[in-house]
This record gives C-alpha cells, sequence and structure tokens, in this order.
C-alpha cells in the first residue's frame, strides 16, 4: 500500500506540477485499480540476494576485516569465514570441501578448467567434445583454444536440446581428453542425462566436465551420484552475490591456476579473496534445498502460464521440453513477433523478461542454442525466455498474462518502429525531425554519427528531456535498435506521443 501511495505521489508530482498527460492518468488509473507494476521474470540471468544473505554478508563485512592470508588473529577469522562457506557449499553440492574452489564468477570457473586440462594434455591429446548448446563462457574458450590447436567437435542435439549419446559414443577417440555437457541449459531448461555422459566417458577414460550453474538452486545437484570430474557454479544464480563462483575438482584430477599471485585457494585462484562475497554464497548454498523445494509449485505456474499463452495465440510455440526440464524455464514464440519488441513493451509494464540469454543481451544476433535445437534466423528472433524462481507468485503469473493479452488484442501502449529507409524519407521530409542517438561512445568510435542527429547517451536521457522536443516526431536510435526500442517506450510514457525507434539500428541505417 505504501509503495502504490508512493508511486501516486511521484507520479502526481513530475516537473510539469499537476498537470497530468493522458500516459500519466493511465499510468494513475492502473495504480489505482491495483495493477501490479513489476514482475521480475528473468531468474536465469540473475536472482535478487536474499535477506539472509544480505544479512550474512553485511555482518561480515563489519566484523572481518582481515586479509584471509594473515596470520594474526583478524586474518584467521576472516579465514574461517572462507572455510565455512566452502564446507556449506561442499555439503550442497555433496563433495568434500577440499574438492572445492572458489573464484570470480562461473564464466572465471569455467574457462579456468578447459584452459588448464587444454595445457595438462595438448599436444599429447587433443579433442574436447562439447554440446553446441553450451554457455558462451565454454563455448567462447573452446573457440579460443581452437586457435591453438584443440579439435573441438560438437556433439548435436536433437529439438529438445538433449545430447545424442549414440552420436557421442562414435565420436570419442584416442585423442579426447574432456566431454562437456552442462547439466541445465540456461535457455531452454533441458536437463542433460550428464550421469550417463560419465558412463560413456568412463569406459574410455576421459573426463567429464558439466556446468551446474542454471541446475543449481533448481534441482538437487550431487556431484558424487552424477560423477563428474569437474563442476561449476554461480552464485548470483542461488540468491546469492554476484562477483562469486566456484569450481569443483574431484580429488585427483588435473588443474592449474588461471590467476597467477599468491597461494590462494590451494594456490589454484590467486588474489585476496572478497570474504563477504564467499559468505554470501555459503550462505546462499545453506539453503539451496528450501529454492529447489519449490519446484512443484514452480511446474504448476509453468502448466498455467503455457496454458494461457496457447489460448492467447495458438500459434505460439513452447521450446522448452516437457521432460527433464527446469521447471522455472519456459522457451517460447509468437510467430510474427521479433522479441524484441515483446521484451520493450513487457519492460514498460514493468515486466522482465529476456531474448536469449543475459549474455547475449544488446547482441542482434539470433541464439545459436536455438539455431542448435533446429530454430532459423528468424525463429530464433521471435522467442523470448520467461524464468520463474523462489519469488515468483501466482500473481505475477497473472499480471504478465494480463499484459500479454492486452498486447495481443492491441490494447498495450505500442511504440512504432521506422526502417532505414523510411528514416531517410522522414529526414528529407520533415525539418522538424529530431534523431537521437542513444550510442555509448564506444560504438560512435567505429561508425561515425550523422550531424543531424542529436548525441544523447541512453544514461542522460532523463536529464535532458528539456532539450528534447514533444511536439516534433522524435525517432530514438542505437546501433541495433534493441535499446533504442526500450527508450522509445521510457519517453513514450512521458508524454512523447510522436516518437519511433529505428529498426536495426544505426548500423542497418548505415548499410542502407
Ligand atoms: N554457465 C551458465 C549455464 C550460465 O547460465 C551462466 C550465466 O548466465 C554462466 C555459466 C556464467 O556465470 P557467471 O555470471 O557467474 O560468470
Amino acid at each position: 500500500m505504501i509503495c502504490i501511495i508512493r508511486r501516486i505521489l511521484q507520479t502526481l508530482f513530475q516537473k510539469d506540477g499537476l498537470r497530468l498527460t493522458g500516459i500519466q492518468l493511465v499510468e494513475l488509473f492502473k495504480l489505482l485499480f491495483g495493477i501490479r507494476r513489476h514482475a521480475y521474470f528473468d531468474y536465469n540471468a540473475t536472482t535478487m540476494v536474499s535477506a539472509g544473505v544480505r544479512k550474512r554478508m553485511l555482518s561480515v563485512l563489519k566484523k572481518y576485516p582481515g586479509n584471509p592470508s594473515s596470520l594474526h588473529e583478524c586474518g584467521k577469522m576472516a579465514a574461517e569465514v572462507i572455510e565455512g562457506a566452502r564446507q556449506n557449499l561442499a555439503e550442497a553440492v555433496h563433495a568434500d570441501p577440499s574438492e572445492i574452489i572458489f573464484t570470480g564468477c562461473a564464466t572465471e570457473s569455467n574457462n579456468t578448467i578447459l584452459k588448464s586440462l587444454f595445457d595438462h594434455y595438448y599436444p599429447a591429446k587433443s579433442k574436447i567434445i562439447s554440446l553446441p548448446i553450451e554457455h558462451p563462457s565454454v563455448v567462447k574458450t573452446l573457440e579460443y583454444l581452437q586457435a591453438k590447436g584443440l579439435d573441438i567437435q560438437y556433439c548435436p542435439v536433437d529439438t529438445d536440446g538433449r545430447m545424442q549419446l549414440n552420436t557421442l559414443e562414435k565420436m570419442i577417440d584416442d585423442s579426447t581428453f574432456l566431454i562437456c555437457c552442462m547439466l541445465a541449459n540456461n535457455e531452454i531448461g533441458t536437463i542433460q542425462d550428464v550421469k550417463k555422459v560419465v558412463e560413456i566417458a568412463s569406459k574410455r577414460g576421459i573426463f567429464v566436465f558439466s556446468d551446474c550453474v542454471q541446475a543449481f538452486g533448481k534441482i538437487p545437484v550431487d556431484v558424487k551420484t552424477l560423477g563428474v570430474d569437474y563442476a561449476t557454479f554461480s552464485a548470483h544464480k542461488v540468491y546469492g552475490p554476484k562477483g562469486v563462483g566456484a569450481l569443483y575438482v574431484k580429488k585427483g584430477s588435473p588443474i592449474a591456476p588461471l590467476i597467477h599471485g599468491g597461494h590462494q585457494e590451494q594456490g589454484l585462484r590467486a588474489g585476496t579473496e572478497s570474504v563477504h562475497a564467499i559468505a554470501g554464497f555459503g550462505e546462499a548454498s545453506q539453503s539451496i534445498d528450501k529454492h529447489v523445494a519449490h519446484t512443484e509449485r514452480l511446474q504448476k505456474l509453468k502448466k498455467l502460464m503455457i496454458k494461457e499463452m496457447k489460448n492467447l495465440r495458438k500459434d505460439c510455440v513452447v521450446y522448452s521440453p516437457e521432460k527433464n526440464c527446469l521447471s522455472n524455464t519456459i522457451s517460447v514464440r509468437f510467430p510474427g513477433i521479433k522479441n524484441e519488441n515483446i521484451l520493450a513493451m513487457l519492460n514498460y509494464y514493468g515486466i522482465e523478461v529476456s531474448a536469449g540469454s543475459a549474455c547475449s543481451s544488446g547482441d542482434d544476433k539470433p541464439s545459436y542454442v536455438l539455431k542448435a535445437i533446429g530454430l532459423s534466423d528468424e525463429e530464433a528472433r521471435e522467442t523470448i525466455r520467461i524464468s520463474m524462481g523462489s519469488y515468483t507468485s501466482g500473481k505475477d503469473v497473472a499480471y504478465l498474462t494480463k499484459i500479454l493479452t492486452c498486447y495481443f488484442r492491441g490494447k498495450a501502449l505500442y511504440v512504432n518502429r521506422i526502417s532505414a529507409s523510411e528514416l531517410n524519407v522522414l529526414l528529407s521530409s520533415d525539418p522538424g525531425i529530431v534523431v537521437l542517438d542513444i550510442r555509448p561512445e564506444f560504438q560512435r568510435k567505429k561508425l561515425q554519427g550523422d550531424s543531424r542527429f542529436k548525441v544523447i547517451l541512453d544514461r542522460e536521457i532523463e536529464k535532458s528531456l528539456n532539450f528534447i522536443p514533444k511536439d516534433q516526431h522524435v525517432v530514438v536510435a542505437c546501433e541495433t535498435g534493441q535499446l533504442s526500442l526500450l527508450t522509445a517506450y521510457a519517453l513514450k510514457s512521458k508524454g512523447y506521443n510522436r516518437v519511433s525507434s529505428l529498426k536495426d539500428g544505426i548500423r542497418g541505417w548505415y548499410d542502407k
């Protein structure tokens, strides 16, 4: 209630006093009639830090200022915090604490495994077999190593994103030293039969590495039952802080540091540890079972959401498999509608979803994960990812379906997108047109702007509203046409009725 009152006052007391525009009136109406204003559906990108984790981190920041490598009491106390967190994470994944190494993020963990194993084996052995739908922190590292001589082979997946185990067996040869098989996929949610992969690999004496980042906190993860040699984890996917990850290395498996320096983390990850972040990871690990217990509830919400979406649009296609899939993840396509349109519209209504993985947002390439399961570029660009978590409620789902209903019935706010050729016509026919170039400086260096464009960085739009005329046609332009759409929606909500976004961005405009 307090939140609603605050929003009402914020809406009323804007710069132009009590004068409300039509859109502000709609906003006010929505608030008064209790239409919810925020629903987060991007848990696979990151989760919010839980209250317990926040409390633990603040207390560690306050009480344990020492450097864990120092020999004095203050240092020893900080070291104990780290060892406690190691114990917590080890218990959560059924490992021995000595098998857990803390890192700066899961990307670093994945890099450490792949680069150190390559150095260990190459040139005696040169082949890694991987899923083509691994996270970019695996795929890009493999590509980096390929340039150094690695033979990287991708085992095909079926339309559900499942590894073709028969093919895998045939792909293994004497030069193979590692198989990468993520436990759960971040975009479509497919859970792999990692245990079976380990069975196949161990017959040939090959190591198995499983990126467990998305599975952890959503399904039980037991590294011993899975039998993997290496596994990776990230705190921010399990209601912990960003900037801390971990690496499981089965006792006796080869591993070497990626970062050289001090002797921290058994000499495997140099650099003074982020004690409070590691403590937060430890705290989050203690609540893993609590988060996993949401599976059934989320499965029901997922079913409901899919049913509602199919009622709304019979032609919508769900790519997350029905079986052996994360209960929180829905990959869905609405044919004929670019994902960036839906994403920007939902964002305007306070709903966060994603198009592909967070790592590729801002990039206009179609998702390689969706392409690997058989989608065309066009289809991949029409697919959004909705991911839920422990704090997702039935009300959130109802709000999302309500807004989608408005959108498909033509009742939601809509921002026009214009093509490069339409912009050219406008530039020569409308002397009052304002083109807002919101690209960051580094992108502008690559491609010089046009003098007719007003340059305002996206983050400075709010401060620059006085310089953007409300009565002229305003075209927002970014590099690819994605961010500009979000900004155009924001301007529309501030009373810019003649606002459009440049489809395909300035890059596309230059190409014309
Ligand atoms: N692996 C998977 C499957 C992921 O989904 C992510 C993050 O999205 C990562 C690795 C990278 O994690 P981090 O953000 O900790 O580097």
